[in-house]
C-alpha cells in the first residue's frame, strides 16, 4: 500500500533562545531530536488513517537551509522511532539544494547558508527559491 502525503514540518526553533547554555552539542540534538519527535507524530497519524500497522518505507525531503544537521537527525533517529510504527522502517533523505535571487540585481545564485549574499553585486537581500523544504515526502504503509 503506497500512501502519498505532504506535510510542511518547518517551524520556528525556541531552543536558540537558551542560546548562551553551556552545551550547544546537546541542544543541537534537542533540535533534530525535536524534529524526529515530529515525524514520528505524523507518521503515527498517517498510519492509522490508512488502518495500516506500520511504515516500511519513509522519504524525507530536508533543504539544505533548513536548519537541520542531518548528521544528528540520524544520530537521534533510532531512540526516536522506538517502539514507534517507525520502527524498522527504510529512512531515505533527499537533500535540497539551497537557491536565492538577488532582489537588487535578480541574479540567481547557488546557497549554502541563509546568511550568503549575492555572489554579483553583494546584496544582502534576496528571495529564498528552495532549500528551506523540511517534509515528510511519502510513506509506505503495511
Ligand atoms: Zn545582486
Amino acid at each position: 500500500m503506497l500512501h502519498t502525503f505532504f506535510s510542511d514540518l518547518y517551524h520556528t526553533f525556541s531552543f536558540y533562545i537558551f542560546c548562551n547554555f553551556e552545551s550547544i552539542t546537546i541542544l543541537k540534538e534537542m533540535h533534530e531530536l525535536s524534529i524526529a519527535l515530529g515525524i514520528v507524530k505524523i507518521a503515527e497519524d498517517e498510519t492509522k488513517k490508512a488502518n495500516a500497522k506500520k511504515v516500511s518505507k519513509i522519504e524525507l525531503e530536508i533543504g539544505v537551509l533548513a536548519g537541520v544537521e542531518i548528521d544528528s537527525l540520524n544520530f537521534v533517529w533510532s531512540s526516536a522511532v522506538e517502539e514507534t510504527v517507525l520502527e524498522h522502517a527504510e529512512k531515505e533523505i533527499i537533500v535540497i539544494e539551497g537557491k536565492g535571487k538577488c532582489i537588487d540585481c535578480d541574479t540567481e545564485f547557488y546557497m549554502e547558508n541563509i546568511y550568503d549574499c549575492c555572489p554579483k553585486c553583494g546584496s544582502n537581500f534576496k528571495g529564498i527559491l528552495k532549500g528551506k523544504e523540511l517534509k515528510v515526502k511519502s510513506l509506505e504503509v503495511i
